[in-house]
Order: C-alpha cells, then structure tokens, then sequence
C-alpha cells in the first residue's frame, strides 16, 4: 500500500521543509511497526525544488488474522483478510489511512514546533496514490475531492490487466491531486477518504470513530456536498453512529454558514454618492477608515479578528510600517480564499514573514494574541449571537488587550436608505443583529468601562443627516498594562464568559 506526497519550493523556501512539516528527516528511510504491519516512510527525491515523500505499508497477515478474529461482521469473512489476499497489496486501503495516522500523528493534527506559519500556510502540493480501492469509481472519487480546493482531481481507472484492455476495469483507479491546500489538511482529507472509498472498514466500528471522523472532518466535512455518503460509509453505516455524526455536522455547518456569499449588500456600490468617478465601495471606505485609524495610533503589530477573505490584510500588506500582521477567523474556507488572495506560497521571505493567517474562533481567549498594538474587528461582532458576545468582549478586551480595537459595525437605521433592503431586514443572511448608533454606543461604552479603555466614535460612509452613516467606528483605546486593568475586566467578564 503505497502513497506519495510531493510539493515544489524555491531556495528561500526549500521543498525539503516537506521534512519538518511531516516530522521525518528527508535523509533517512525509516520505518515503523504498526498494527497491520510496517510502515516505511522515505524520500525518493529531497532537493529545494522538488520534494517527494512516499509512505508504504508492508501489511502482515498473520497480524491482520489475528486482529481479525472474530471481528468480521455477520459472519462475512474478514474483511481486512480479504483486502490483503488480493492482486495488489499495494493497493491502498483504509489501513493505509491508519498507518498515516500513526506515523504523520503531529503533521494531522497541523502542529510543527519548527515552522509553525509553513504548516500554516498552503502549499503547492502533488499527491499520487497508483491504486487505490474505489467503490464507486472515478466518478465518485471527484465528487469526493473535488470540492476540497483541490486545482486538478485525477481519477483514472486502472485496468484490469493492461495487456488485455478487453477485460475491463480493475476497481481501482490511480489518484492525483494537486492544489495548494496546507498540509494537515490534504492528510486530514486523505485520512477519511481513503477508508470511505474503500468502504470496508476492517476494524470494528467503536464510538470514538464519530470523534475521529469529526475531528479529522474540521474545516471541510460540514460544507461537503458528499457529507452523508462520507460519514455513512466512514461509520461501516452504523445508523446510531452516523445520526450522531450528522447532528454534530449540522451544527458545524450552521456556525460556519456562510459569511461568504457575494451578494453582500454590504459590498454593495454606495449609490448615494453622486459624482462622475466611479462610487466607492462601502467595504473599500471601511478599510480606508480602519488603516487612517491604525497610522494615527501609531500600530505596527496589528490583529486583524474576523479577518475573513483577506481583503484588509491585503491592504495592510501593502503599507511597510505594518510590520507584523495577524488574521483569525473561524471559517477554514474564509481563510483558504484569503491564502490564495495573498498568494502567500509566492511571496518573498520578507512579505511572508510579516503576516500569518489562523484558523481559531474568537469566543475563546488565547494567549497567542497578546501583545499586539492593535486588533481590527471588522463586521464581525453581528456574526455572533449576541450571548456570546461577551466571551468575544473578554477574549479580545480582557485577554489579548492589545492597546488599540478597531470595532466596526453596520448602522442599522441606515438601512431605509438602501433601495434594494426590504424593509425590516438585515443586510447579511447571516447578522444575528445590527444596532442603532446609542445601542452601539451603549455597549461600546460599557465594554470601554469595564476594561480600562476610552472609546470615541466615527462615521463610515456618507453620512446622512437622519440616519447617520451606513458604518459606525468605534476606537477603544488603553495605556494601561495587562496587570493593572480594572478588577471587573478580569472576575466579572471571565465568567460571563464561561457562562456563555
Ligand atoms: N473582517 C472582514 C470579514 C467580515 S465577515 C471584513 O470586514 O470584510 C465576518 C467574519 O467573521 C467571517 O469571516 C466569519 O467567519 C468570522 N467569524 C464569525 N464568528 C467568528 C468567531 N467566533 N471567531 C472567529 N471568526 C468569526
């Protein structure tokens, strides 16, 4: 069972940090017992430009035997027997997904001590599997991949004997992928798929496989169009296990859902400007708005929270006094748009350096955010419900207290102005609440006074003279450090925010 793993580099970024990103040194074949046999993990090619690892799992069928007694199901033979008593055993299989897990453990879970912004980051990848089982064809296979950011899915059956092209198609196809997706993702990707192509999951089922499935699934399994079939055939079809699943992927998909559509009035031309040149759009005012007030704070190490798909660290990039520059959003494929926005995997070694996009949500406080000059939050605090607000307000005004927050919010008394808003509504499916300037102002306020910030407040937008302008600004600003903040901002926010 055999799989390889390639990707390009420059001399700046060589290939052969594929090395650290999967915790195996280029120089050396090494191999490792698991539950089904050796697995070997070496590097046919390891220079600058090109890197290639290759994981291949020598499967023991006495091991498998007596893993597999009395572990088939209803009395089928054993179906990790079967797959191994086959014409290929370097097919791979489900068990080639578990040896990947035991010996790319760290590079799954996206963690790499020595390059953390690399494993971070896409990069210009090439998997090949020559055989792999795929019940369901090639068909299959690219409905499988190909919404997962992947450029080329190719599935290409493989013959039954190529000497005798008249006898058909074996059941496996010969895989390729290539795309710029970061690396846990690919393995995390592969390490699911691999079984459910396969469909006969050798081992028996345990419940721990929904957190599996689940944990490996994160960022990409609650948007799949495929995500019944995945999870179904993934939990050997076991129904309690499967609606377990489904319920937990629901929820995913309803958090994750979708700050991404296109028709975001938001965006939209402002239409009230009446001049030759073309009008403004609002979010280019916006990001106008958010860099003046950053320069006069004097920011150089700056948060951008809720970045989205990269447009504001874009624009930061482009100013050199922004010397680092930090994106966080929730959303994976918000943050797969924004890489590819950057170009990151092409950028020079200065630009690189200077700017990292995270994946983490903003309702936990994480000490990696402290110590910043500033932290932008740009339309986002009306994607939460408004109960968790205050795990946000603690995490980012408590926690990270960074000396400057940018808030920006839409005015929602503005929206009589917009002629396409039906009355009533919001301007974002997805805006759990959009506030007048005094409920802005209100809670602005009260989050300044709790943490040891003063707030002043400025338009976004024509402003109109009834309804004021379509954005309000709010800048909270600190001189005081971390440790002689109010009492209230560290007890009574602390719990709220545990409460919530
Ligand atoms: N700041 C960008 C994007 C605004 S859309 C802009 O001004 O254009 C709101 C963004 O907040 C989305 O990308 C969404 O994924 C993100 N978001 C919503 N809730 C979040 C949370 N709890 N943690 C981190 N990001 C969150």
């Amino acid at each position: 069972m055999f799989l390889t793993i390639s990707t390009t580099g420059t001399p700046e970024r060589p290939a052969t940090d594929l090395g650290f990103l999967l915790h195996k040194h280029p120089d050396k074949a090494q191999s490792f017992s698991t539950s089904h046999g050796i697995a070997h993990v070496f590097y046919p090619e390891a220079s600058a430009e090109r890197c290639t690892a290759a994981l291949l799992l020598e499967v023991d069928p006495v091991a498998l035997v007596r893993r597999g007694k009395g572990k088939g199901r209803g009395g089928a033979p054993d179906a990790a027997l079967a797959q191994y008593v086959n014409d290929r055993p370097y097919a791979a299989s489900s068990l080639l997904a578990v040896a990947m897990s035991a010996v790319f453990k760290s590079a799954l879970s996206g963690a790499c001590r020595a390059m953390p912004e690399r494993a971070g980051a896409p990069l210009p990848l090439r998997v090949e599997v020559p055989a792999l089982p795929a019940r369901g064809g090639a068909e299959l296979v690219r409905k499988l991949f190909g919404p997962l950011g992947w450029t080329r899915v190719e599935a290409e059956a493989v013959p039954l004997d190529s000497e005798f092209p008249q006898w058909g198609d074996s059941r496996y196809v010969r895989l390729v992928l290539e795309g710029e997706l970061r690396l846990a993702d690919a393995l995390r990707q592969l390490y699911v798929l691999l079984p459910v192509l396969d469909d006969a999951k050798h081992y028996w089922v345990a419940p721990d496989e929904v957190d599996k499935l689940l944990r490996a699934g994160a960022g990409w399994l609650a948007g799949h169009p495929e995500r019944k079939l995945i999870t179904s055939r993934y939990l050997s079809r076991r129904w309690s296990l499967t609606r377990q699943a489904a319920q937990a992927l629901e929820l995913v998909r309803l958090a994750e859902s979708d700050d991404l559509d296109v028709d975001h009035v938001d965006n939209a031309v402002d239409e009230t400007e009446d001049t030759e040149e073309k009008p403004v759009p609002l979010a280019e005012r916006r990001r106008t708005a958010i860099l003046g007030a950053l320069r006069t704070a004097g920011a150089s190490r700056v948060l951008d929270l809720g970045c989205g798909q990269g447009q504001l660290v874009q624009a930061l990039l482009k100013d050199p006094r922004f010397t680092e520059i930090v994106g966080v959003d929730v959303s994976m494929r918000a943050l797969t748009i924004a890489s590819r926005r950057l170009k990151l995997d092409r950028m020079g070694e200065r630009q690189s350096g200077r700017v990292t996009l995270r994946q983490g949500s903003l309702t936990y406080t994480d000490k990696r955010l402290g110590g910043y000059d500033a932290a932008v939050l740009s339309e986002v605090i009306e994607h939460l419900d408004l109960p968790r607000l205050p795990a946000l307000e603690y995490a980012v005004f408590g926690s990270a207290r960074p000396r400057t927050v940018l808030v920006t919010t839409p005015n929602v008394e503005y929206n009589v102005r917009w002629e396409t808003l039906p009355a009533g509504h919001v301007r974002h499916g997805d805006h759990r609440f959009e506030w007048t300037r005094a409920e802005f102002r209100a809670w602005a306020e009260k989050v300044a006074g709790r943490h040891g910030y003063t707030v002043a407040f400025e338009p976004v937008g024509p402003e109109d003279p009834e309804v004021g302008p379509p954005t309000q600004l709010a800048v909270f600003t600190t001189t005081a450090a971390a440790d002689d903040r109010p009492a209230e901002s560290t007890d009574k926010n602390k719990k709220e925010a545990e409460a919530a």
